[in-house]
């Protein structure tokens, strides 16, 4: 989720949010806006692209304004346009947000508005929750803080706003619940932004609000309430942190960064679509199609790198829970043979950006053999998701590190959610199984946090090993591919040698690679594997315990334990 920056004080409000806007860039966006309330009133700029493309189309406009929002937009509802960047206004004029996050329940609200004659320029949720704000308004005849207070009681998802009136031009409110916001408190000024990277170079005094607590900023006067109105003394942290320290949210490097994310991209990932306590799953992007692909002879799935990990761990799925045979290729094979696709086929592109060239160029050619083709990609109307007919993306915000992680587990998260909606809808799986895998899924998010808890531990295991010259990684069933994604990321980031295989495969070869000197990893989940894979650390062990030289070396001319066949 992206950047949010405000400001209501004695400054002039534009430059300062402009260049606030391009201290959040590390974080990724699509497109960016503003609005400020200059002498023509309440005024929003907006395109989609750079903030430096925002500031260049605006060199003739009135920007005098002491007050002002402004947004670094990463879509998740509707592609990236000048219609669908933010700030966005209600139906009247009189009320502008920015938002990060995503509102779960936008689509009910919105019809709703839309019974009652509002009519929306964009396709974001954002546009809903402002107009939704106006909405209960005018019912209750309350003050725009009070009005979305109420909202908050009914909007369900994540979200941190900032909202701005025509009518009361000094007054900044902003609110959140599950996105990051943090509010600068000056001389008789404050500044509202994602994080502190905006705000820093003019104070480090800063509060950072909780869920459900508005802040509203009027007279020069700041008060923070709870959702029940209760008026809160919010903590005034004095942070001392270098702005590049804050980009990476105190971690070491984006990274890191991103894997800690994973509970809240997970968590972003299953918002809206899973609902265990209801029974739902409903992956709107597919909806469509959910019958031909249920009805399918055959599923491939073309991926590059970490992607096709990701599609080799659906294939176990998909097999397992829809009975669909399942190919994976890699992107860059498929595309330059003669692959058979059948019509009716269905061909799944896995891609974090949405345009990796060998993924887009292999759906074009199943495209053009008559394949129904879907598309898993976290970036919004890339251009995979445009030519497929259907998809799902993975919410996974912004990947700025070059080895991928948190994506990763997002398309792993999404490619379960359509092989439980598929067999859901083939009728091969019991509504007692779906909703166990529901409840499941809605509990990712915390064990991948309970996890995280081991980071310390893992870096001291990982310090014992750093000399090693070479790794394997073994797995059984889906923590197989789990072992080849292990691999490519020591690959990729400790330019350390490894190699992933299926546990059992050991003893057919590699198993003659092991010695003291090798450090082996086991995915060992408790599955119906868990046994034989326990087995399998057996073996490996013992290769140090038996089949090694007595100064622990391996001996020429041993046959190191391999079974002859
Ligand atoms: N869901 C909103 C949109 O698609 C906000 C996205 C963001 O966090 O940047 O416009």
């Amino acid at each position: 989720m992206c950047g949010i920056v405000a400001y209501v004080g004695h400054r002039d409000a534009y430059p300062l949010i402009i260049k606030g806007l391009k201290r959040l860039e590390y974080r990724g966006y699509d497109s960016a806006g503003v609005a400020l309330n200059t002498g023509d009133g309440l005024q929003v700029y907006k395109k989609k692209g750079k903030v430096s493309d925002l500031e260049a189309s605006l060199t003739d406009e009135n920007l005098k304004s002491n007050v002002g929002i402004g947004h670094t937009r990463w879509a998740t509802h509707g592609e990236p346009s000048d219609r669908n960047s933010h700030p966005h206004y209600s139906h009247s004029g009189n009320l502008a947000i920015i938002h990060n996050g995503i509102i779960e329940n936008y689509g009910a609200i919105k019809l709703n508005l839309q019974n009652k004659g509002y009519e929306f320029r964009s396709d974001t949720d954002s546009e809903v929750f402002v107009n939704f704000i106006e909405d209960i308004q005018k019912e209750t005849y309350s003050s725009i803080e009070e009005a979305i207070r109420l909202a908050m009681q009914e909007v369900v998802g994540a979200y941190a706003i900032v909202v701005m009136s025509k009518e009361h031009p000094d007054q900044l409110i902003a609110a959140r619940k599950g996105s990051p916001l943090v509010i600068g408190v000056g001389e008789q000024e404050y500044f509202f932004a994602s994080d502190a990277t905006p705000i820093i170079e003019y104070t480090n005094n800063v509060i950072y609000l909780d869920d459900f607590q508005i802040a509203v900023v009027r007279n020069g006067e700041l008060t923070v309430k709870n959702i029940e109105n209760i008026i809160q003394s919010p903590y005034i942290q004095h942070i001392e942190m270098e702005l590049e320290a804050i980009e990476k949210g105190g971690y070491e490097h984006f990274m890191l960064k991103e894997i800690f994310e994973q509970p809240r991209s997970v968590k972003d990932c299953l918002r809206g679509r899973v609902n265990a306590d209801e029974g739902h799953l409903v992956l709107g992007g597919l909806r469509e199609y959910l019958d031909d692909i249920a009805k399918s002879q055959r599923i491939v799935i073309v991926a590059c790198g970490t992607s096709w990990h990701a599609g080799l761990v659906a294939e176990y799925i998909f097999e397992e829970l829809a009975r669909i045979p399942v190919e994976v290729e890699y992107a860059s094979e498929f595309r330059y043979r003669n692959p058979i696709i059948q019509e009716g086929d269905v061909v799944i592109a896995i891609s974090q950006s949405g345009e990796t060239m060998d993924t887009l160029a292999a759906l074009e050619l199943a495209k053009s053999k008559g394949a129904i083709i879907l598309g898993i990609c976290n970036v919004v109307g890339a251009s995979i998701p445009r030519i497929s007919h259907a998809g799902a993306y993975t919410h996974a915000g912004p990947e700025i590190g070059v080895a991928s992680t948190k994506a990763f587990t997002a398309q792993v998260s999404v490619l379960t959610q359509m092989a439980i909606a598929v067999a859901r809808r083939k009728g091969s799986l019991h509504e007692d199984t779906f909703r166990r895998f529901l409840f499941e899924l809605e509990r990712i998010p915390e064990k991948i946090e309970k996890v995280l808890k081991n980071a310390e531990k893992v870096e001291q295991i990982s310090a014992l090993f750093s000399n090693a010259r070479n790794f394997i990684y073994l797995g059984r069933g889906l923590n197989f591919p789990v072992a080849l994604e292990g691999a490519l990321k020591l690959k990729e980031i400790s330019y350390i040698h490894a190699e992933g295989y299926p546990a059992a495969e050991m003893k057919h070869g590699p198993i003659a690679l092991i010695d003291e000197d090798m450090p082996v990893v086991f995915i060992a989940t408790k599955d119906q594997s868990y046994e034989k894979i326990v087995s399998n650390i057996q073996e490996v062990k013992a290769r140090k315990e038996g089949n090694c030289g007595s100064n622990g070396r391996r001996q020429a001319n041993s046959n190191h334990g391999r079974p002859r066949h």
